[in-house]
């Protein structure tokens, strides 16, 4: 049963969404609306199963519920996932049975870009719904540099916290990933003085970080060994695991990937290795503080003002964590006071 599996956690409603004529098969999970419509990325991805897509659904509209109340976002929690064969990518009119689902939820839920759905595939869904955020044009249609700017304000705090100086002159930082938060971060870095270890899949990502940055590029396997201030994963989830984090180079781990952690025992793992960890989903919301201002109302300026206090309710959470708690586990616990969960 959908409803036994853990990550279930009472959404509200998830909906299956069928299209004959255009094949699409699409998973809409809305994890909590306290604070306003559900919001959170559509996936189009080739799962193992139906179950695989609806556990990844569900684990990422409620790590959105999370991220958008810590952000402090009048918005709650929601994902969705189209669901396709290997090799395959969402037809146009798949998008758009997807975008009159969307449609159908009156603005309940509130989809916008994520893995396998740029903005061509969102100006697709929009022609079918208002319902819709991230659909602005040109340079500011990319909220990844602003994600970046965010998990730099984040990895300032770490480094205040656990060396007692924030700048990031002389420091070196690991980057795993040199797509757009990867690739803006290490630019930042490099900006604000600091040194560079760099990993992607693709070699030309990291040449150009060579040659603009003075990077030092290292194999993929082996970037979060690297001797290091703070490891940044930027690319994947799941990278701090059983086999990763006793293979750690850095003491402090901030970046800008989704769900970094495997599980909750990799939590425990690291703060038991005695590695400092920033919560993904509060230093990775620049993004979605960006996007969603047609909802807020604020204009660029304002939202980089507040993704630079990034790091300032970093630090609020992480002050506030009991002793027993893990860094994840009372960033959880304060994003649920904020919608009155427990
Ligand atoms: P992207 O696709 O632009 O870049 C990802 C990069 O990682 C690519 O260059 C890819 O080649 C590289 N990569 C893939 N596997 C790798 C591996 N094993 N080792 C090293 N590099 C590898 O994606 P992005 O938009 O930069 O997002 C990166 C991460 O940040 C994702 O987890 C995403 O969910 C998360 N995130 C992104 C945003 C945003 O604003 N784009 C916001 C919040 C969270």
């Amino acid at each position: 049963m959908l409803t036994d599996l853990p990550d279930y956690d009472t959404h509200e409603a998830v909906i299956f969404v069928n299209d004959r004529a255009s094949g699409l098969s699409a998973i809409i999970a809305i994890h909590d609306t306290t604070l306003g419509p559900a919001h959170g990325g559509t996936r189009a991805w080739a799962y193992a199963s139906d179950t695989a897509a609806a556990i990844d659904a569900l684990r990422l509209s409620r790590g959105m519920t999370y991220k958008n109340a810590i952000a402090g976002l009048p918005l709650g929690g929601g994902k969705s996932v189209i669901l396709l064969d290997p090799g395959q990518r969402p037809s146009a009119a798949a998008l758009r049975a997807f975008g009159r689902a969307v449609d159908m939820l009156g603005g309940r839920y509130l989809p916008a870009e994520d893995v396998g759905v740029g903005p061509a595939e969102v100006r697709e869904i929009a022609a079918e719904t208002a319902h819709v955020l991230g659909v602005a044009e040109g340079a500011d249609a990319d909220p990844s540099p602003l994600t970046a700017l965010g998990v730099l304000s984040g990895m300032r705090e770490m480094l205040r916290r656990e060396t007692g100086r924030a700048d990031l002159a002389g420091r070196t930082v690991a980057v795993q990933g040199l797509g757009g938060v990867g690739g803006n971060l290490a630019r930042m870095i490099h900006e604000a003085g600091g040194r560079l270890i760099v990993a992607d899949m693709r070699a030309e990502r990291c040449a150009a970080a060579e040659a603009a940055f003075g990077a030092r590029v290292v194999p993929a396997e082996g970037i979060h060994s690297a001797p290091a201030d703070v490891f940044a994963p930027c690319a994947l989830g799941a990278v701090l695991n059983a086999r990763t984090i006793p293979e750690l180079g850095a003491r402090i781990v901030c970046g800008g990937a989704n769900n970094q952690l495997a599980d909750e025992e990799a939590g425990r793992t690291l703060a038991a290795a005695g590695i400092a960890y920033a919560p993904d989903f509060i230093v990775n919301a620049g993004g979605v503080m960006w996007t969603s201002a047609p909802i807020t109302g604020l204009d660029r300026p304002a939202v980089e003002e507040r993704v630079r206090g990034i790091g300032a309710t970093l630090g609020r959470v992480l002050d506030a964590m009991a002793p027993e708690e893990t860094p994840q586990e009372a960033a959880i616990r304060d994003a649920c006071a904020a919608i009155g969960r427990r």
